[in-house]
Formats: C-alpha cells, structure tokens, sequence
C-alpha cells in the first residue's frame, strides 16, 4: 500500500481539506502514475455537495480528469513504461463482459462501471477516491496515452470535458456545415466550440454571460447570442441543426428546443439537480428529437486524444493550488471559469 496525500470532501456540507488516503501497491496487470495536474469538473461539485439525490460516499476525493507520470508498472504490463504521460478518465474498471464493454462502450456497463471516484472497486467494498491526491494505481486497459507534444496541463480537461463533447458529436454526427449551437461556456461548452469547429461545423455560442462574448469568437465560435436577451430566442427560432446544452443548472429546455430546425437534435450534457418540465409540443412541432450523453469509452477516448493532437486542440485553463479548490468551487457556481480550473498537484505534497 502506498500512503497518498489527498484533498477530500469529509461531509457533502463540508469544505474540501486535507486527507490521506491508501493506494494499492500495482498489481500485475496495474499502473502506478504520479498525478502532475488534475482537471476540476463541476461534477465534482454536484458529487461533493452529494446533489444527485444522495449516496454519495464520503470522505470523498473527486477528480477525474486526472494526467501524470507513470512511476511503476506491474509485471505483466504492456504498452506503458515508467515516465510515460498518460491519463485516467471517470472510469478506473467495469465487467469487460456484458454487451457494453465488449463494444467499447464501458461507460453504460450493464454491472455498472467503477467510478474514479464515489465508487467502489469491483470488489464492491473498497471506496474508488480521484485526483486530488499525488498518485493513483490503476489497471492498464483503464489508463490513456497522452499525445507527445501535448501540454500536460492543458491535456487534463480533456479526458473528462472533452471525451463528453466529442463523443456525441460523433454518435450523433456533427458534420461539415452544420449548424452548432453550444449552451453554456464552462468546461464542457468551451471544449464542446473547439471540437465542432474542428469538424467543420457553423458554432454558435448561447450563453447567460454577455462578458464571454469575445472569448467565444476566440474559441473558435462564429457566433455568440446572450440567453438574457428575449429577443435571441425570436431571432434563433428553428435554426439550428444540433444543440448541445452543457449548463449545470436547472433550465428552460423547451425555449430551447424552439431553436432546432426541423429533425433536429438537442443533446443533453449538463446533469442539474431538479427536473426540467418538457412541452410535447416543443419536439413535436418540427419533429425535434431530444438525446443525451454520458462521457466516452476507452477506445473512443484515445480517438479524441488523438483528434485534438492532430487538430492542435487543448483547454483553456486557470492553473491553481489545492488550496485554492473551494474557491474554485465558488467561481465554476457563478460561471466565473475559463475555462477550467486545473489544479497542480506539486502543491499538495507541502499541503498535505
Ligand atoms: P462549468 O464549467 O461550471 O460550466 C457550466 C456553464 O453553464 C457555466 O459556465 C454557465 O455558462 C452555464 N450556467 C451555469 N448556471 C446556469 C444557469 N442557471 N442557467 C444557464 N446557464 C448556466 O461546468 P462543466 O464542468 O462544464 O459541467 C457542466 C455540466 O455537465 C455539469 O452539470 C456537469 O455535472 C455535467 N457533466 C456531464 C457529463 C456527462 O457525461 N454528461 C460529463 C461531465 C460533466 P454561461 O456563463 O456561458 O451561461
Ligand atoms: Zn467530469
Ligand atoms: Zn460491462
């Protein structure tokens, strides 16, 4: 076992201090990495703050976007060598039998994948804790390779805000031409504009933060619209081809699905803590079709790492200490993030 200085949640009301937490020592088939960088998620938020409806297990170390060295492998390893960038996702394991696993989709496992964090190892009784901690021990069909060339830092966000947007826009399909839009600039939103340009689609910003109208055009958006102003929703009406809503917070649906054309699609992302009212008429009128995603197998995630590499793509981060996460935490609430928070975890072996 490998002591490990962490940051952890004690109680969902509780600030996020430190802690220490047990690593297991690699297995055979494990990867021991040392945690450069980890990204901060606003479900980390909703988790700490056990906002999906209970059960949360506490103490809990969130993080699941997590890059790093590799430090140690286990005998019968192939394909990682200490010193190697890689990464963890928001899964460390599932069954690898059912229907899901099998076709690279571990992330809708049927017995359920093991969360980085807030889960439990297969065992069913050892609690899973993420990245706000110096190392983590995971099995190697679990771990990313880190493109060369890309800025570990920057390359943290995308192996959770990134496989999440990439991945329905390819199941969906976004293609060449299509009109995008993208509610919400935070983590995801910001990754969901630089993915949809890159693959050739029209990008419109919808956002409640006039202030991040320059910072979308940046990004790579055609267009930004303020969702304060009424007017938006009249001037957008039936124009778009996909939506992709990333907000955290309980909203509207219907007033935007009033932007789709005709067979479009809106895709939810963001997972707010209160159910949204839905109009039939709103998917009804011009046969709109409403979906949903949940991140992205380890095959399509390795495919997204490479994408943004050869698409020149990372995050726009806010580099930060461990000690400044509840703040951080503060800032994401009020939409005060560009665009994520990624947090040095050099800092933490002093604070710990
Ligand atoms: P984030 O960085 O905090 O961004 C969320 C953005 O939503 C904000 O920056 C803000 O953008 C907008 N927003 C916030 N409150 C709003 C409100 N009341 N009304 C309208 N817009 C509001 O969060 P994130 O890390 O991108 O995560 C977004 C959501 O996706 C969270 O619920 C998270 O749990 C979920 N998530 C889902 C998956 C999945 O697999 N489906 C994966 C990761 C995260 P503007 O300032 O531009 O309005
Ligand atoms: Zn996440
Ligand atoms: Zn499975």
């Amino acid at each position: 076992m490998h002591r490990t200085s962490a940051y952890a949640a004690a109680t969902p009301k509780a600030l996020l201090a430190p802690h220490a937490i047990e690593r297991r020592a690699p297995g055979p088939r494990d990867v021991l990495i040392d945690i450069a960088y980890c990204g901060v998620c606003h479900s980390d938020i909703h988790q700490a703050r056990d906002e999906w409806g209970g059960g949360g297990i506490f103490p809990m170390v969130p993080g699941h976007e997590i890059v790093g060295h590799v430090a140690e492998v286990g005998v019968e390893v192939a394909g990682f060598a200490v010193g190697d960038a890689v990464g963890v996702g928001c899964f460390v394991d599932s069954c690898r039998r059912c229907a899901q696993c099998t076709a690279g989709e571990e992330q809708f496992c049927e017995q359920d994948m093991t969360a980085t964090y807030n889960g439990m190892e297969r065992d069913g009784v050892t609690p899973t804790h993420g990245g706000y901690s110096t190392r983590i021990t995971v099995d190697q069909d679990y771990v990313l390779r880190i493109p060369a060339g890309m800025p570990l830092d920057r390359a943290a966000p995308l192996l959770c805000a990134g496989i999440t947007t990439y991945s329905p826009m390819k199941h969906y399909g976004v293609h060449s031409g299509d009109r995008v839009a993208v509610v919400g600039l935070g983590g995801l939103g910001h990754m969901a504009v630089k993915i949809a340009r890159a693959m050739g689609a029209e990008v419109t910003v919808l956002s409640t933060s006039e202030g991040k109208r320059d910072d979308a055009l940046a990004l790579g958006a055609h267009a930004f619209a303020a969702t304060g102003d009424k007017g938006t929703f009249k001037r957008l009406a039936k124009t778009f081809d996909k939506i992709i809503d990333t907000v955290s917070a309980a909203h509207d649906y219907n007033a935007y699905l009033s932007l789709l054309k005709t067979d479009g699609t809106m895709i939810l992302l963001g997972v707010p803590d209160a159910p949204v009212p839905l109009a039939a008429g709103a998917l009804i009128m011009q046969r709109r079709k409403l979906g949903g995603s949940l991140i992205g197998g380890i095959r399509e995630t390795q495919e997204m790492l490479d994408f943004c590499a050869e698409h020149d793509i990372a995050s726009d981060i806010e580099l930060i200490d461990i000690a400044q996460i509840n703040e951080a935490y503060e800032r994401m609430i009020r939409g005060d993030v560009r665009y994520r928070f990624v947090i040095d975890l050099a800092t933490l072996d002093q604070a710990a």
